[in-house]
C-alpha cells in the first residue's frame, strides 16, 4: 500500500472540540481522491498505530489535505491531534475510499451522525449540486459545537446535544424513530459503531430498505477496550466464521452474517 509522508502545515480549532490539521507536501500532489464526500484515508500514528480520517479537504495544486479531528479523551489519534504543532510529520496511506452514493435523482437525502461524521457530512452539503433536498441531523457534544457550511443545496440542518455516550442513543432514535419525507430517498448514517449496526439492521430488516436506499459506517466504537478484550478471548471462534464470510457476494448479507457471528460471541 503506497505511503505518503506529510507534515503538518497549520493548525485551527474549528469548534473547541474539532481540531483542523492541513497537511502538506510534495507527495499530496499525487495523492488521487475517489470523488466521494465521505472518503477516507489511513493516518499512521507514531508506534504504527493506524486510525481512518475523512478528507475533508482536498487541494493537489497547493499539495495539501485538511482532516478535522475530534477531541475526546484517550485515543492515541486524539492526543496527537490535541498536541501537535507544525512542521511534525505523519504517514497516510490507504486509496482514498467512501461510502455515499446517493442516485443521481434521489428526491432527499438525509445525512445523519454524529460529531465523527461531520467532516464527510460538511462536504457533502457543501457539494450539494443546485437546489438538491438535504435534510441532516448531527449529534454534538453541546451547541458550541455547531458548524456553518456553504452550499448550493436545500438544506435543513437540526443539531442534537448529546455527550459521545449516548450519542448512539441518539443516532439510533433519530435514523429509526422519525417519518421520512415522501417518496424514494436515500440515507446516509456515520458514527458509533454499535448503533450504526443496529441502524442498518432496522432499515434492511425492519423497514424493509433495498441497498440502494441507505449506507451505514460505523466510524468508532463506545468502550473499545472492552470489545478489544472480548473479541481477543474469541477470536479463534470468530476468525475462522469471518474467514468463510468473505466469500459472500452480496454486501448486505455480508454484514448479516458478520453481525450474527459477533452477536453470536457478544460483540
Ligand atoms: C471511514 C472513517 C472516517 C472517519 N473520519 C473521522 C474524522 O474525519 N474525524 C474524526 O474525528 N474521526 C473520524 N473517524 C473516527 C476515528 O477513526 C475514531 O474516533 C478513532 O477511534 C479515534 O482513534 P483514537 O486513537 O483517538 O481513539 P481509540 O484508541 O480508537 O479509542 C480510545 C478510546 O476513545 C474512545 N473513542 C474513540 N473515538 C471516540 C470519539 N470520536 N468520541 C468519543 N470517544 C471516542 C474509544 O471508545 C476508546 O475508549 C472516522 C472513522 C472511520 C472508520
Amino acid at each position: 500500500m503506497t505511503a505518503y509522508r506529510a507534515a503538518v502545515r497549520r493548525t485551527v480549532a474549528v469548534t473547541p472540540l474539532m481540531r483542523r490539521i492541513t497537511l502538506g507536501g510534495e507527495s499530496l500532489r499525487d495523492y488521487s481522491g475517489s470523488g466521494l464526500p465521505d472518503e477516507s484515508c489511513r493516518v499512521v500514528f507514531p508506534g504504527e498505530i493506524t486510525r481512518n480520517y475523512t478528507i475533508r479537504r482536498r487541494d493537489p495544486a497547493a499539495e495539501e489535505i485538511d482532516i478535522d479531528f475530534v477531541l475526546h479523551d484517550g485515543g492515541v489519534a486524539s492526543a496527537w491531534a490535541a498536541a501537535v504543532e507544525p512542521g511534525a510529520e505523519i504517514t497516510i496511506s490507504g486509496a482514498p475510499a467512501g461510502k455515499y452514493h446517493p442516485a443521481p435523482d434521489v428526491p432527499w437525502r438525509r445525512l445523519i451522525g454524529d460529531a465523527t461524521a461531520l467532516p464527510a457530512i460538511g462536504r457533502a452539503v457543501e457539494e450539494l449540486p443546485a437546489g438538491a433536498r438535504a435534510l441532516v441531523v448531527v449529534v454534538v457534544d453541546n451547541p458550541n459545537e455547531r458548524q456553518t457550511f456553504d452550499t448550493q443545496g436545500d438544506v435543513d440542518i437540526e443539531w442534537v446535544y448529546a455527550r459521545s455516550g449516548d450519542a448512539g442513543d441518539a443516532l439510533r432514535r433519530i435514523a429509526c424513530d422519525r417519518d421520512l419525507p415522501e417518496g424514494p430517498g436515500y440515507t446516509w448514517v456515520a458514527g458509533e459503531a454499535a448503533a450504526t449496526r443496529d441502524i442498518r439492521r432496522r432499515f434492511r430488516h425492519t423497514f424493509g430498505l433495498t441497498a440502494d436506499r441507505y449506507d451505514t459506517v460505523g466510524y468508532w466504537r463506545l468502550g473499545a477496550e472492552r470489545w478489544e478484550r472480548r473479541y481477543q478471548e474469541v477470536a479463534g471462534i470468530v476468525d475462522p466464521k469471518l474467514a468463510a464470510a468473505d466469500a459472500i457476494e452480496d454486501d448486505e448479507q455480508y454484514f448479516d452474517a458478520v453481525d450474527d457471528i459477533y452477536a453470536e460471541v457478544g460483540l
